[in-house]
Parts: structure tokens; C-alpha cells; sequence
């Protein structure tokens, strides 16, 4: 797939990792839709920096958790650009807690953006993506969804979730040429990572081979390669991005 004029869509695109994507696919040519859930200056600044490189570009608030509102959107994002071409589930959120300690707002709230989201995302184009014949899909995964992770029970649970979500479409979706793959990106810098203790990230760098934290443009770049047409033959697979970390 060819990316010149392409119409992408990046659920939280506002900032982090999805803002890396967006910026990415607005440079290799792609039309941009930055989905964003509450941050609407983040989005704003995303926007303008997309615009600044000459594609087209929007920004969309809903919450990906909420079916209504992401049909509403992706709706809205087939009228303004004609078509959608690429889907990056992007959006996710945490809510760390001991076993122990976690109750089940938190255990819900994670699975329903994180999961759930993904679902909602991926069943709201399902009918206008396979019609068309051709697109592609990434889901962000996460080591901690192969692995597990002290403290992360729910993001756990709902990074595992995408990998089956992932795969169980690329099958589903094959015989139309759309594939579906997912990313599990390690430790990247962002906010989500920003709110762990310095213990923490000191630790969990001591368990990174290549010895450094991802940069937001590492998962951007990976994506760049999984929508083009370099990975024409590459569905239903899990690109793991840490550095090693899961190694
Ligand atoms: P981040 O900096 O916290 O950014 C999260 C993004 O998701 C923001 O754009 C936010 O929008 C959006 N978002 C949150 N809840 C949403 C909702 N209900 N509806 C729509 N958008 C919502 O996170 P990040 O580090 O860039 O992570 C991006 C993705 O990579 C997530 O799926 C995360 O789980 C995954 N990941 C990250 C790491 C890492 O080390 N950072 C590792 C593995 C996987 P607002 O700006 O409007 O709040």
C-alpha cells in the first residue's frame, strides 16, 4: 500500500506514542485523523504540527471505551476524507495496582479502553474496511501482555486481550487483503511512563539489553514499516519493540 494520499486514522493521537505515529504517517504522505479523549490542547499542538508538514488533518474527540461515540466518529471521518485507509489502535490508558488492592472500577475502566476500545474501533470500519478491499490495522499491544507484570493484572489482561483480538481478524479479514498486526512496544518514554518511580524505571532498565529506554519515535517507525507495502506479506503477527526487554 502505497502511502501518498492515504487517510489514517490514530486513536490517542493527542500526545506520546499515537502523536509520534500521526507525525510519522503525516510524513510519509498519509491524511491524518488524531483521535483524542479529553486533552483537546495536546491535540490541538499534534494538529498544527501535522498540518505544517501539507497533508490534511482533524482532530476527533471520543472516548474509544464508548461504542456511539466512535461510530460517530469514524462515520464523521469517512465524510471529511472520503475514506479510511489505515487504523492505529493506539489509545490506552493504566491504572496500577497490587492484586491485592485493585478494585474493579480498575480492573473495568482498563479493559474497556483498552480492549474494549480496540473492539469498538475495529467493528465500527469492519463494513466500509472490507468493502474496500484494502487497509490496514495495528493494534498496540505490550511485552506486558506476553509476559504479565507485577502490579498490572488489568493492563495485563487487556494487552493479552489485543493480541487475540489481533490475531482472531487478521484471519477473519485475510481473504479481503486487509491486515492486522499489533505492535508490543516495551518502555517507551511518555507520560504513561513518567508517572512510575524512578526505582521502577532504574530497575526495569537493568532488564534492557540494547541498555536504553525506547523513544516514541522506535514505535512510530515500526509502525511505518507494518502499514507499508514492505509488509505486504506480514499479518496477524506481534512486532515486539523493547530493546530486548522481553528477550
Ligand atoms: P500516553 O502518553 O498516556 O497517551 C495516551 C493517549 O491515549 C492520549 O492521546 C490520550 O488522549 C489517549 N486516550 C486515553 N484514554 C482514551 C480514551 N478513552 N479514548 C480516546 N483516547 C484516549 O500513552 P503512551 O505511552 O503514548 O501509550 C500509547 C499506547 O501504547 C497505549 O495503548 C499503551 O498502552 C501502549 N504502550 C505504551 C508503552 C510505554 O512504555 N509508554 C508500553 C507498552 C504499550 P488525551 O491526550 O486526550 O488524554
Amino acid at each position: 500500500m502505497k502511502l501518498q494520499g492515504k487517510v489514517a486514522l490514530v486513536t490517542g493521537g493527542s500526545r506520546g506514542i499515537g502523536a509520534a505515529i500521526a507525525l510519522k504517517l503525516a510524513s510519509l504522505g498519509c491524511h491524518v485523523a488524531i483521535n483524542y479523549a479529553g486533552n483537546v490542547n495536546k491535540a490541538e499542538e499534534t494538529l498544527a504540527r501535522i498540518q505544517s508538514l501539507g497533508v490534511d488533518a482533524k482532530i476527533y474527540q471520543a472516548n474509544v471505551a464508548n461504542y456511539d461515540e466512535v461510530e460517530v466518529m469514524t462515520k464523521q471521518i469517512i465524510k471529511d476524507f472520503g475514506h479510511l485507509d489505515i487504523i492505529i489502535n493506539n489509545a490506552g490508558i493504566t491504572a496500577d495496582n497490587l492484586m491485592m488492592r485493585m478494585d474493579q472500577q480498575s480492573f473495568d475502566s482498563v479493559i474497556d479502553v483498552n480492549l474494549k476500545g480496540t473492539w469498538n474501533v475495529c467493528k465500527s470500519v469492519t463494513r466500509s474496511i472490507l468493502k474496500q478491499r484494502e487497509g490496514v490495522i495495528i493494534n498496540l499491544s505490550s511485552v506486558v501482555g506476553m509476559n504479565g507484570n507485577i502490579g498490572q493484572a488489568n493492563y495485563a489482561a487487556s494487552k493479552a486481550g489485543v493480541i487475540g483480538l489481533t490475531k482472531s481478524l487478521a484471519k477473519e479479514f485475510a481473504s479481503r487483503k486487509i491486515r492486522v498486526n499489533a505492535i508490543a512496544p516495551g518502555y517507551i518514554k511518555s507520560d504513561m511512563t513518567a508517572k512510575l518511580s524512578d526505582d521502577v524505571t532504574e530497575k526495569v532498565l537493568e532488564n534492557i539489553p540494547l541498555g536504553q529506554l525506547g523513544e516514541v519515535e522506535d514505535i512510530a517507525n515500526a509502525v511505518a514499516f507494518l502499514v507499508s507495502d514492505e509488509a505486504r506479506y506480514i499479518t496477524g503477527q506481534v512486532l515486539v519493540v523493547d530493546g530486548g526487554m522481553a528477550i
